[in-house]
Protein backbone atom coordinates (compact mmCIF):
# COMPACT_ATOMS: atom_id res chain seq x y z
CA UNK A 1 0.00 0.00 0.00
CA UNK A 2 1.43 3.43 -0.75
CA UNK A 3 1.05 6.33 1.57
CA UNK A 4 -1.16 9.23 1.13
CA UNK A 5 0.43 12.60 0.47
CA UNK A 6 -0.91 14.85 3.07
CA UNK A 7 -0.40 18.75 2.50
CA UNK A 8 -1.42 20.93 5.83
CA UNK A 9 -1.58 24.61 5.90
CA UNK A 10 0.57 25.68 3.14
CA UNK A 11 1.71 29.14 2.75
CA UNK A 12 4.06 30.67 0.15
CA UNK A 13 4.36 34.67 -0.49
CA UNK A 14 6.81 35.32 -2.97
CA UNK A 15 9.33 38.20 -2.73
CA UNK A 16 7.40 40.51 -4.79
CA UNK A 17 4.19 40.26 -2.28
CA UNK A 18 2.24 37.63 -4.08
CA UNK A 19 0.24 34.73 -2.09
CA UNK A 20 0.99 32.40 -4.20
CA UNK A 21 -0.50 29.78 -1.51
CA UNK A 22 -2.47 30.99 1.38
CA UNK A 23 -2.91 27.86 3.73
CA UNK A 24 -3.46 24.92 1.21
CA UNK A 25 -4.24 21.32 2.81
CA UNK A 26 -4.87 18.09 0.84
CA UNK A 27 -4.95 14.24 1.43
CA UNK A 28 -4.12 12.73 -1.85
CA UNK A 29 -4.20 8.79 -1.94
CA UNK A 30 -2.66 6.36 -4.79
CA UNK A 31 -4.42 7.00 -8.05
CA UNK A 32 -4.73 10.06 -10.28
CA UNK A 33 -5.38 12.96 -8.56
CA UNK A 34 -6.34 16.27 -10.49
CA UNK A 35 -5.48 19.53 -9.22
CA UNK A 36 -7.61 22.11 -11.09
CA UNK A 37 -7.00 25.75 -11.48
CA UNK A 38 -6.87 28.84 -13.51
CA UNK A 39 -3.14 29.86 -14.81
CA UNK A 40 -1.79 31.74 -11.82
CA UNK A 41 -3.54 29.55 -9.01
CA UNK A 42 -0.62 28.64 -7.52
CA UNK A 43 -0.58 25.08 -8.99
CA UNK A 44 3.10 25.19 -9.88
CA UNK A 45 3.70 26.51 -6.65
CA UNK A 46 2.15 23.67 -4.80
CA UNK A 47 3.95 20.64 -7.59
CA UNK A 48 7.58 22.83 -7.05
CA UNK A 49 6.91 22.66 -3.10
CA UNK A 50 5.99 19.09 -2.88
CA UNK A 51 9.19 17.82 -5.61
CA UNK A 52 11.50 19.51 -3.02
CA UNK A 53 12.51 22.28 -5.07
CA UNK A 54 11.64 25.40 -3.08
CA UNK A 55 10.42 26.51 0.34
CA UNK A 56 6.93 27.20 1.77
CA UNK A 57 6.89 30.13 4.13
CA UNK A 58 4.94 27.19 6.70
CA UNK A 59 2.87 24.46 6.89
CA UNK A 60 4.00 20.95 6.21
CA UNK A 61 4.15 17.98 3.72
CA UNK A 62 4.44 14.15 4.59
CA UNK A 63 4.21 11.39 2.36
CA UNK A 64 4.14 7.70 4.43
CA UNK A 65 6.56 8.46 7.17
CA UNK A 66 8.43 10.95 5.33
CA UNK A 67 8.96 14.74 6.51
CA UNK A 68 8.70 15.84 2.55
CA UNK A 69 9.66 19.46 3.37
CA UNK A 70 12.98 17.98 5.85
CA UNK A 71 13.63 14.38 4.25
CA UNK A 72 14.45 15.88 0.71
CA UNK A 73 16.64 12.82 -0.58
CA UNK A 74 14.29 10.21 0.86
CA UNK A 75 11.50 12.56 -1.18
CA UNK A 76 13.40 12.84 -4.45
CA UNK A 77 14.66 8.71 -4.15
CA UNK A 78 10.67 8.30 -4.32
CA UNK A 79 9.72 10.78 -7.06
CA UNK A 80 9.28 11.35 -10.60
CA UNK A 81 8.43 14.77 -11.65
CA UNK A 82 7.56 16.70 -14.70
CA UNK A 83 7.87 19.89 -14.80
CA UNK A 84 6.12 22.61 -16.94
CA UNK A 85 8.91 23.29 -18.94
CA UNK A 86 10.91 20.56 -19.35
CA UNK A 87 13.77 21.20 -21.77
CA UNK A 88 15.57 18.75 -23.66
CA UNK A 89 19.06 18.36 -25.28
CA UNK A 90 17.75 18.27 -28.80
CA UNK A 91 20.94 16.48 -30.24
CA UNK A 92 21.50 13.54 -28.04
CA UNK A 93 18.82 10.10 -28.97
CA UNK A 94 16.08 9.42 -26.32
CA UNK A 95 18.38 6.22 -24.96
CA UNK A 96 21.17 8.57 -24.38
CA UNK A 97 19.43 11.11 -22.09
CA UNK A 98 17.43 8.75 -20.41
CA UNK A 99 20.87 6.46 -19.16
CA UNK A 100 22.15 10.18 -18.21
CA UNK A 101 19.10 10.76 -15.92
CA UNK A 102 19.32 7.68 -14.73
CA UNK A 103 23.05 7.48 -13.50
CA UNK A 104 21.71 11.09 -11.89
CA UNK A 105 18.81 9.18 -10.20
CA UNK A 106 21.52 7.12 -8.22
CA UNK A 107 21.16 4.06 -10.94
CA UNK A 108 24.55 3.24 -11.15
CA UNK A 109 24.69 -0.29 -11.91
CA UNK A 110 24.97 -0.74 -15.82
CA UNK A 111 22.64 -3.89 -16.23
CA UNK A 112 19.96 -2.56 -13.85
CA UNK A 113 20.08 0.96 -15.53
CA UNK A 114 19.79 -0.23 -19.09
CA UNK A 115 17.11 -2.79 -17.78
CA UNK A 116 15.40 0.03 -16.30
CA UNK A 117 16.02 2.34 -19.42
CA UNK A 118 14.57 -0.37 -21.81
CA UNK A 119 11.25 -0.63 -19.69
CA UNK A 120 10.26 2.81 -19.28
CA UNK A 121 10.56 3.57 -22.94
CA UNK A 122 8.59 0.26 -23.52
CA UNK A 123 6.05 1.89 -21.10
CA UNK A 124 5.69 5.15 -22.97
CA UNK A 125 5.91 3.93 -26.43
CA UNK A 126 9.29 5.13 -27.59
CA UNK A 127 11.64 2.20 -27.90
CA UNK A 128 11.10 2.00 -31.68
CA UNK A 129 12.38 5.59 -31.63
CA UNK A 130 15.04 5.31 -28.66
CA UNK A 131 17.98 6.18 -31.65
CA UNK A 132 16.36 9.19 -32.68
CA UNK A 133 17.61 12.69 -31.55
CA UNK A 134 15.07 14.17 -29.07
CA UNK A 135 15.27 17.38 -31.77
CA UNK A 136 13.48 15.17 -34.24
CA UNK A 137 10.67 14.47 -31.68
CA UNK A 138 6.87 15.86 -32.06
CA UNK A 139 5.15 18.05 -29.15
CA UNK A 140 3.26 14.33 -28.03
CA UNK A 141 6.85 12.32 -28.40
CA UNK A 142 8.31 14.83 -25.72
CA UNK A 143 5.89 14.49 -23.07
CA UNK A 144 6.06 10.77 -23.34
CA UNK A 145 9.65 11.60 -23.16
CA UNK A 146 9.29 13.84 -20.04
CA UNK A 147 7.11 10.66 -18.33
CA UNK A 148 9.37 8.26 -19.30
CA UNK A 149 12.45 10.19 -17.38
CA UNK A 150 9.37 10.54 -14.04
CA UNK A 151 9.40 6.81 -14.36
CA UNK A 152 13.12 5.89 -13.81
CA UNK A 153 13.66 4.54 -10.81
CA UNK A 154 9.87 3.81 -10.38
CA UNK A 155 8.76 6.13 -8.01
CA UNK A 156 5.77 5.87 -5.91
CA UNK A 157 4.95 9.70 -5.91
CA UNK A 158 4.91 11.36 -9.31
CA UNK A 159 4.12 15.00 -10.62
CA UNK A 160 3.07 15.70 -13.36
CA UNK A 161 2.61 19.78 -14.20
CA UNK A 162 0.30 21.13 -17.16
CA UNK A 163 1.39 18.18 -19.27
CA UNK A 164 -1.26 18.04 -22.24
CA UNK A 165 -0.83 22.00 -23.34
CA UNK A 166 0.35 22.03 -26.40
CA UNK A 167 -0.79 18.41 -27.51
CA UNK A 168 -3.12 17.76 -30.93
CA UNK A 169 -5.76 15.60 -29.64
CA UNK A 170 -4.46 12.17 -31.16
CA UNK A 171 -1.10 13.46 -29.13
CA UNK A 172 -3.32 13.92 -25.97
CA UNK A 173 -5.24 11.28 -26.31
CA UNK A 174 -1.89 9.11 -26.58
CA UNK A 175 -0.68 10.57 -23.35
CA UNK A 176 -3.40 10.21 -21.38
CA UNK A 177 -3.37 6.05 -22.19
CA UNK A 178 -0.15 6.54 -21.02
CA UNK A 179 -0.73 8.16 -17.60
CA UNK A 180 -3.83 5.99 -16.59
CA UNK A 181 -1.39 3.12 -17.03
CA UNK A 182 0.83 4.07 -14.20
CA UNK A 183 -0.34 2.18 -11.65
CA UNK A 184 -3.03 2.14 -8.43
CA UNK A 185 -0.20 2.24 -6.46
CA UNK A 186 1.79 5.58 -7.09
CA UNK A 187 0.67 8.88 -5.99
CA UNK A 188 0.23 10.95 -9.41
CA UNK A 189 -0.82 14.52 -9.32
CA UNK A 190 -1.51 15.87 -12.69
CA UNK A 191 -1.82 19.89 -12.56
CA UNK A 192 -3.66 20.97 -15.54
CA UNK A 193 -6.04 23.83 -16.30
CA UNK A 194 -8.15 21.68 -18.39
CA UNK A 195 -11.25 20.48 -17.35
CA UNK A 196 -10.97 17.35 -19.59
CA UNK A 197 -7.69 16.34 -18.68
CA UNK A 198 -9.50 15.79 -14.93
CA UNK A 199 -12.76 14.15 -16.07
CA UNK A 200 -11.03 11.61 -18.73
CA UNK A 201 -8.61 10.52 -15.61
CA UNK A 202 -8.89 11.28 -12.55
CA UNK A 203 -10.96 9.76 -9.25
CA UNK A 204 -10.13 12.64 -7.08
CA UNK A 205 -9.28 16.00 -7.64
CA UNK A 206 -9.18 19.40 -5.90
CA UNK A 207 -9.99 23.00 -7.45
CA UNK A 208 -7.17 25.67 -6.54
CA UNK A 209 -7.87 29.55 -7.37
CA UNK A 210 -5.98 32.65 -5.69
CA UNK A 211 -3.69 30.08 -3.64
CA UNK A 212 -7.16 28.59 -1.78
CA UNK A 213 -8.37 24.97 -2.43
CA UNK A 214 -12.17 25.29 -3.16
CA UNK A 215 -13.02 22.48 -3.55
CA UNK A 216 -11.49 18.53 -2.88
CA UNK A 217 -13.22 14.84 -3.20
CA UNK A 218 -14.21 13.10 -6.25
CA UNK A 219 -15.48 14.38 -9.16
CA UNK A 220 -18.66 12.32 -9.64
CA UNK A 221 -19.98 13.39 -6.39
CA UNK A 222 -19.39 17.06 -6.82
CA UNK A 223 -21.52 16.87 -10.50
CA UNK A 224 -24.04 14.97 -8.47
CA UNK A 225 -24.38 17.91 -6.01
CA UNK A 226 -25.20 20.10 -9.30
CA UNK A 227 -27.86 17.81 -10.25
CA UNK A 228 -31.07 19.22 -11.56
CA UNK A 229 -29.28 23.17 -11.32
CA UNK A 230 -27.90 23.27 -14.45
CA UNK A 231 -29.72 25.02 -17.08
CA UNK A 232 -28.81 25.52 -21.17
CA UNK A 233 -30.33 28.11 -23.39
CA UNK A 234 -28.72 29.75 -26.81
CA UNK A 235 -29.07 33.20 -26.18
CA UNK A 236 -28.81 35.76 -29.20
CA UNK A 237 -25.13 37.57 -28.39
CA UNK A 238 -25.99 41.00 -27.43
CA UNK A 239 -28.40 39.93 -24.77
CA UNK A 240 -25.54 37.78 -22.86
CA UNK A 241 -24.79 40.84 -21.07
CA UNK A 242 -28.68 40.92 -19.70
CA UNK A 243 -28.69 37.29 -19.05
CA UNK A 244 -25.57 37.76 -16.51
CA UNK A 245 -27.12 40.12 -14.48
CA UNK A 246 -30.02 38.42 -14.12
CA UNK A 247 -28.70 35.14 -13.41
CA UNK A 248 -26.17 33.13 -12.44
CA UNK A 249 -24.33 32.17 -15.84
CA UNK A 250 -21.57 29.73 -14.68
CA UNK A 251 -20.31 29.01 -18.94
CA UNK A 252 -20.79 30.23 -22.40
CA UNK A 253 -19.59 28.34 -25.06
CA UNK A 254 -19.93 28.70 -28.97
CA UNK A 255 -22.15 25.67 -30.67
CA UNK A 256 -22.42 25.96 -34.49
CA UNK A 257 -21.50 29.72 -34.12
CA UNK A 258 -24.59 30.14 -31.28
CA UNK A 259 -23.87 31.34 -27.91
CA UNK A 260 -25.23 28.66 -25.51
CA UNK A 261 -24.93 29.72 -21.60
CA UNK A 262 -25.21 27.04 -18.29
CA UNK A 263 -27.05 28.99 -15.96
CA UNK A 264 -27.00 27.64 -12.23
CA UNK A 265 -30.40 28.01 -10.60
CA UNK A 266 -33.05 26.07 -8.22
CA UNK A 267 -35.79 26.05 -11.06
CA UNK A 268 -35.85 26.46 -14.65
CA UNK A 269 -35.33 30.12 -15.21
CA UNK A 270 -37.67 30.47 -17.75
CA UNK A 271 -39.51 27.47 -20.56
CA UNK A 272 -37.31 28.39 -23.03
CA UNK A 273 -34.23 26.83 -20.73
CA UNK A 274 -33.81 23.38 -20.76
CA UNK A 275 -32.43 21.01 -17.84
CA UNK A 276 -28.80 19.22 -19.02
CA UNK A 277 -26.52 17.02 -16.55
CA UNK A 278 -23.80 18.84 -15.04
CA UNK A 279 -20.51 18.05 -16.12
CA UNK A 280 -17.46 18.23 -14.63
CA UNK A 281 -17.23 21.58 -16.57
CA UNK A 282 -19.91 22.99 -14.43
CA UNK A 283 -18.68 22.28 -11.20
CA UNK A 284 -15.49 23.65 -11.80
CA UNK A 285 -16.80 26.88 -13.26
CA UNK A 286 -19.45 27.26 -10.52
CA UNK A 287 -17.06 26.80 -8.07
CA UNK A 288 -14.35 29.47 -9.44
CA UNK A 289 -17.71 31.75 -9.08
CA UNK A 290 -18.46 31.29 -5.48
CA UNK A 291 -14.43 32.07 -5.17
CA UNK A 292 -14.70 35.23 -6.64
CA UNK A 293 -17.11 35.69 -4.41
CA UNK A 294 -15.49 34.92 -1.44
CA UNK A 295 -12.89 36.46 -2.44
CA UNK A 296 -14.45 40.03 -3.35
P1 LIG B 1 -0.21 28.13 -11.75
O1 LIG B 1 0.79 27.02 -11.87
O2 LIG B 1 -1.51 27.69 -11.15
O3 LIG B 1 -0.38 28.89 -13.01
P2 LIG B 1 1.87 29.50 -10.21
O4 LIG B 1 2.18 28.71 -9.00
O5 LIG B 1 2.80 29.40 -11.37
O6 LIG B 1 0.37 29.17 -10.66
O7 LIG B 1 1.75 31.03 -9.81
C1 LIG B 1 0.96 31.49 -8.72
C2 LIG B 1 1.18 32.98 -8.56
O8 LIG B 1 2.53 33.21 -8.11
C3 LIG B 1 1.04 33.76 -9.84
O9 LIG B 1 0.49 35.02 -9.52
C4 LIG B 1 2.47 33.90 -10.33
O10 LIG B 1 2.63 35.08 -11.11
C5 LIG B 1 3.23 34.01 -9.03
N1 LIG B 1 4.60 33.47 -9.12
C6 LIG B 1 4.95 32.22 -9.51
N2 LIG B 1 6.28 32.05 -9.42
C7 LIG B 1 6.79 33.23 -8.96
C8 LIG B 1 8.10 33.69 -8.64
N3 LIG B 1 9.18 32.90 -8.78
N4 LIG B 1 8.24 34.96 -8.19
C9 LIG B 1 7.16 35.76 -8.04
N5 LIG B 1 5.89 35.39 -8.32
C10 LIG B 1 5.71 34.13 -8.77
Amino acid sequence: MTADLVVDGVTKTYPNGVQALRGVSLRIPAGMFGLLGPNGAGKSTLMRTIATLQEPDSGSIAFGTIDVLRQKDAVRRTLGYLPQEFGVYPRVSALELLDHFAVLKGLVARRARAEMVESVLRRTNLWDVRQRRLGTFSGGMKQRFGIAQALLGSPRLMIVDEPTAGLDPAERLRFHNMLSEIGENVVVILSTHIVEDVSDLCSRMAIIASGRVLLSGDPQSAIDALRGRIWKKIVPRDQLGAYERDLEVISTHLVAGRTAIHVMAPQRPDPAFEEVPADLEDVYFSILRSGDRQAA
